[in-house]
């Protein structure tokens, strides 16, 4: 069963009702009933909309954990376009949501129309990167002079973090040198991706596809 602290609203699955909540270890907790505060369990059953929250939850978390295994199998392509794909699909953001959706039931239906999708995708990239570094800019921050060996701090934004993190572009295999830029985001091979999908890029798609349904 599913079960909710009014604690810590920590949702987790347990065979029985545990005594106390797994996380936060609170027994008792004060509720109000009317206008009277009555000591109760902190641990209760998770309501309707409190178990499909942690399902949603669980297969994300599922999803993550199946990424670098999938990734390391991956083409240099593949694997910064996967990047992409799951950094500009917010499912919350209603935006982007149907084109994501169009996306997805076109991918084993309709290539053409999906490459289609993979360079609208490739523009909004695209377009946060400018916007990342427009604020950089603003800032009075340059960017490296070579690639870090870490993360790059908050004030890069997001996209700019992520574009540190592609693999090597194949043109510059291995060098230090080699920092990423718009042409890195630019020769991502598209219509390869599109028509000739590894076997691991394929399952990422379909693991991907089933962490939102
Ligand atoms: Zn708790």
């Amino acid at each position: 069963m599913i079960y909710t602290c009014d604690n810590c609203n920590s949702t987790f699955a347990a065979d029985m009702r545990p005594y106390s909540c797994p996380d936060c270890g609170k027994e008792f907790i004060n509720r109000r009933f009317d206008r009277k505060i009555k000591l109760m369990d902190a641990v209760r059953p998770a309501t309707k909309e409190e178990i499909s929250m942690y399902e949603v939850a669980q297969k994300e978390l599922k999803f993550e954990d199946s990424l670098p295994a999938l990734r390391d199998r991956m083409t240099v392509d593949e694997y910064n376009w996967s990047m992409i794909i799951h950094f500009e699909h917010q499912p919350d953001d209603l935006n982007v949501r149907p084109l994501f959706a169009e996306y997805i039931a076109s991918l084993r239906l309709d290539p053409d129309r999906a490459a289609e999708h993979y360079r609208t995708i490739r523009r909004m990239f695209t377009k946060h990167l400018n916007d990342d570094r427009a604020a950089l800019k603003a800032a009075g921050v340059s960017e490296p002079v070579s690639k870090p060996e870490g993360d790059l701090p908050d004030i890069f934004g997001p996209a700019l973090r992520l574009l540190y993190r592609f693999k090597d572009d194949r043109n510059n295999p291995g060098s230090p040198a080699a920092l990423p830029n718009l042409g890195s985001v630019r020769r991502i091979n598209l219509e390869k991706i599109a028509r000739e999908p590894s076997a691991a890029y394929t399952q990422f798609m379909m693991d991907w596809e089933e962490s939102f349904s």
